[in-house]
């Protein structure tokens, strides 16, 4: 199984991630553990960066823990693979560059709004799987009375696996233990390469035993 993580490839354009977070919880961080109670909810917005207007079949606003993909990868994951959800995402410019001068603007390459690349969506999966902990040397060290957040112990064994009885052989899933990240299988991932996809990028992250 391979973890979905950005490659840094600067020939592509950059986004960060000006986010929506859930206000629902006050204070927005556990009184009990520290763990931060925000969460980010959909549409996830993007504001691109200076540097390149080349707008990548993957793009990495939140680093490893948010996946944006183009029109062509929906097309693909619908079509072969399933199990994925495809959310909305909204872009943001600082009205103040609508103002630049366009020379000096293009000096200095970025993508601009109004959006004219392909649509790009917030990839999602709802398949959620359990590592296995006793090889990964993981120990749930705390579990917070307050808000219910699990606290484990720093991995000691760094090849994963996957708690088989966990996985229904979803192409796409999250490790309950590391929610923000997204993983995929060997499989997804030779399909997603085949297609030369730009700006993808997986690491070998462990195995999902039979
Ligand atoms: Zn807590």
């Amino acid at each position: 199984m391979y973890q979905f993580v950005a490659p840094r490839d600067r020939r592509f354009a950059w986004a960060s991630r000006r986010g929506t977070w859930s206000r629902d919880h006050i204070p927005r961080v556990c009184p009990e553990c520290g763990a931060s109670r925000k969460r980010r909810v959909s549409p996830l917005v993007l504001e691109w960066l200076p540097g390149s207007g080349l707008v990548p079949d993957f793009c990495w606003p939140g680093f490893n823990d948010e996946v944006v993909v183009s029109q062509r990868v929906r097309e693909l994951l619908n079509g072969e693979i399933g199990g994925t959800r495809f959310l909305p995402i909204q872009m943001w410019q600082n009205p103040r560059l609508g103002l630049l001068k366009r020379p000096r603007a293009r000096l200095m390459p970025r993508v601009w709004l109004p959006y004219e690349g392909p649509p790009l969506w917030d990839l999602q999966t709802d398949a959620w799987c359990d590592l296995d902990l006793d090889h990964a040397g993981v120990l749930l060290a705390h579990r917070c009375s307050i808000c219910g957040t699990d606290h484990y112990t720093a991995l000691t064994n760094d090849r994963l696996l996957v708690d088989p009885s966990t996985w229904r052989g979803e192409a796409l899933f999250r490790l309950r233990q590391y929610p923000t990240l997204l993983y995929c299988t060997e499989q997804a991932k030779s399909l997603l390469e085949a297609r030369g996809f730009t700006n993808a990028g997986f690491h070998l992250a462990g195995e999902i035993p039979e």
